[in-house]
């Protein structure tokens, strides 16, 4: 990789992974214009916008492209060398099948485990921790949001400020709860990801459920297992008192006796084994692939043979480099788990008459990225390079440590919903084009693969991978940089930009069943 820290035009600056590659990537500033001579004699034919592809070598129509030391696509056009090579230059190939994937194959990584690294977290009675200490007040339906939300103000306006070792107050609302077909195979998906967001470890295990009372999802689902349910639900048709005041006294009744237990819990120093951290890439341009998944790749690394669990995700990311991932679980069931995943999304995205082109969006196209098979090839480094422990469906939690396959959508949003459900107390969250994403359940540490987009988006990103492709730093750098950063967020110590902001988005809960 050129070591160069001048970005600009006068300077080519080309990135080429794997030796094999016949194509690299522009990292300049602005692209470079045609005749531009780069790193190794190849002359641009074209003008190359930054994080765009161009060809090391002419590839003749019906040839391979070859990035990351796969094949990415085959060229629809002649491409001679030093042309400017994106979406509408590749036809995407066949997605590997499914069928005799190599499972468990790798050689398990026997180096040993991470000792003395810790951080400052809150223990709850299951033994989960939390890294934030919050109060959710949880909807069962979405009639009932209005009130929910109206309460979540209330309480900022006039009580959080007498719990000083309360975080926040959330509302938990979602679409779901009624009118839909509840008995549906499907319907266990958006019900068990429900379930597992009340449970999850940031709320201390004192979530208020609100329900309207004629729903289809009963609000007592919803408890925790354990809790009493008529101490943790509120039914807004079986209050007794009058009208919308009385009905807001009888909830704030029930918040403040939640706040008070609350503000009892303390942090404590936690092993980094007791993590659970997630990991996703949004709004992806080429250089997520070299720069910002490394590092988090990195940072998983750390974490899983500290003894924590990391959950990456995102189905159609993680599809066309299936075959990358099934050598390296840690045993046939979970190789099968993990195939079984991938097999029930085609068949989703099938009966909805759709295909895996439906990823990438626009704006990953304009980032350089052209078909799924590149940005899949650049997401799944994120996992780093150890053994795949587990694999969850979809709003599952997660019941072992170490690297965990949780089956989501790539949609942010809906990736982050069910990660929460999952149990993540933590996101790291890769961006080359730039989100404003957030989560108010967790806290999210962003990373920009690009440093123009943490330059521009100083206060919203909270670090920098574009370093590396400026041969600032290199991947481990950045990587335990990210680490430590993880770890201080985890105790409270730092802030992310997203939670400095208050920037959150809404939960979003996946539902493949009908609605009514
Ligand atoms: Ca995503």
């Amino acid at each position: 990789m050129n070591t160069s820290k001048d970005m600009t035009a006068g300077n080519p600056i080309i990135i080429k992974i794997d030796p094999s590659d016949n194509v690299a990537i522009v990292a300049n500033d602005g692209g470079l214009q045609p005749g531009t001579k780069v790193p190794g004699g190849v002359v641009l034919k074209d003008f190359v916008p930054q994080g765009h592809k161009f060809t090391l070598e002419g590839i003749e129509a019906g040839g391979d492209v070859v990035r990351y030391g796969e094949v990415i696509g085959q060229a629809v056009v002649d491409l001679p060398e030093g042309s400017w090579l994106n979406d509408r230059h590749i036809r995407i190939p066949e997605a590997p099948s499914l069928e005799d994937l190599p499972l468990a194959t790798r050689k398990i990584d026997d180096s040993p485990a991470l000792e003395g690294y810790t951080f400052e977290g809150y223990r709850n009675l299951d033994g989960s921790v939390g890294t934030k200490n919050v109060l959710g007040i949880m909807t069962s339906v979405q009639c009932v949001t209005g009130v929910a939300d109206h309460v979540v103000r209330k309480v900022k306006n006039e009580l959080l400020h007498k719990y000083p070792n309360v975080d926040d107050v959330i509302a938990i609302t979602h679409s779901y709860g009624c009118g839909v077909a509840i008995q549906a195979p499907n319907a266990a998906i958006p019900i068990r990801t429900l379930m597992n967001l009340a449970r999850n470890p940031n709320l201390g295990g004192e979530v208020l459920v609100v329900g309207l009372g004629c729903e289809k999802l009963q609000p007592d689902r919803l408890v925790p297992k354990g809790r009493e349910v008529a101490a943790n639900v509120v039914c807004l048709q079986d209050i007794h008192e009058d009208g919308f005041e009385g009905m807001i006294a009888r909830i704030m009744e029930m918040v403040e006796e939640r706040l008070v237990r609350l503000d009892k819990r303390l942090r404590e120093t936690c092993p980094v084994s007791d993590l659970v951290i997630g990991v996703q890439c949004g709004g992806s341009d080429a250089f997520s692939g070299i720069t910002a998944n490394p590092a988090v790749g990195f940072a998983t690394d750390r974490i899983v043979k500290a003894g924590g669990a990391v959950l990456f995700s995102e189905v159609t990311e993680v599809r066309d480099a299936v075959h990358l991932l099934t050598p390296r679980v840690v045993d046939e069931e979970v190789g099968k788990a993990l195939i079984r995943e991938m097999s029930w999304y085609d068949n989703y995205l099938e009966e909805g008459n759709s295909d895996r082109t439906a990823n990438p969006t626009p704006g990953n196209k304009i980032g350089g990225l052209s078909n799924i098979v590149e940005k899949a090839l650049g997401s799944i480094v994120k996992s780093g390079t150890c053994p795949i422990s587990d694999v969850l469906g979809h709003g599952e939690r997660v019941k072992k440590k170490g690297l965990v396959f949780a089956a989501t959508p790539a949609s942010d949003f809906v990736c982050g919903t069910q990660q929460l459900a999952s149990g993540i107390v933590l996101q790291v969250f890769t961006t080359g084009r730039g989100t404003p994403y957030g989560l108010a359940m967790a806290p999210v540490v962003k990373v920009s693969s690009r440093t123009a987009l943490s330059k521009r988006w100083f206060d919203l990103i909270d670090l920098d991978a574009g370093r590396i492709a400026a041969g600032e730093a290199d991947i481990e750098t950045v990587g335990e940089e990210l680490f430590q950063m993880i770890l201080e967020v985890a105790s409270g110590r730092t802030q992310t930009a997203a939670d400095k902001l208050g920037l959150a988005n809404d939960l979003v809960v996946f539902n493949p069943a009908p609605i009514t």
